[in-house]
């Protein structure tokens, strides 16, 4: 069964040397649905816990709210720099704190401090797909991502990577150790 979670994303873009008016810097609201499956945590009755799947993937996907997302070539990009250096901005600003956490892979690397990603590729809703499957493969057992823009929407299936523990009585993914983060359950230990 699958455990499904919405939520929004409000990012800056452009298609750098796209044909067309999505050329020039724009902005967007975007949704992501990420479906999740594995079989149903008989403790807890569910798949898993949507608050908990937002929390996950909020960690790093804050990196792409309030946020420009520029591909690597784009000349924009030292245009930009240099203004938020000039303004003092690059490297943070105090009330800038809803940050996400620092990521780098090889569609995609988040610079917090100043509200940046920088693809390898053009950020179409596809692409946005790719980043956001990379990122949370090993977190969540990821059965569907679904990406709406604007006008444009993508979807892939993907089969599930992630082996999940999942604590039994409250589902959120167990810790190296063993031990749910939330409650302090311990795996092998005799439960009260
Ligand atoms: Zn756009
Ligand atoms: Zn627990």
């Amino acid at each position: 069964m699958r455990s499904i979670t919405t939520f929004h994303l409000q990012y800056a873009h452009r298609f750098y040397q796209f044909q067309g008016e999505a050329q020039y810097l724009h902005g967007h609201t975007g949704t992501l649905t990420i479906e999740v499956e594995d079989s149903i945590n008989e403790g807890v009755n569910m798949v898993y816990p949507c608050n908990e799947i937002k929390k996950v993937a909020w960690d790093v996907l804050r990196n792409f709210d309030h946020a420009l997302i520029l591909r690597k070539d784009d000349p924009l990009l030292p245009a930009i720099l240099e203004v938020y250096d000039r303004q003092g901005i690059r490297k943070g600003h105090r009330l800038n704190t809803m940050k996400g956490e620092a990521f780098r892979t090889d569609l995609a690397v988040a610079y917090p401090d100043c509200r940046l990603v920088v693809t390898k590729d053009t950020m179409t809703v596809e692409g946005m797909i790719m980043i956001v499957h990379e990122l949370l493969k090993d977190k969540l057992p990821i059965a569907k991502l679904t990406f709406v823009s604007g006008d444009n929407t993508a979807s892939e299936c993907f089969k599930p990577e992630a082996d999940i523990e999942r604590c039994p009585l409250c589902g959120i993914s167990l810790d190296k150790e063993g031990k749910c983060p939330k409650c302090g359950w311990q795996k092998g230990k005799e439960q009260e």
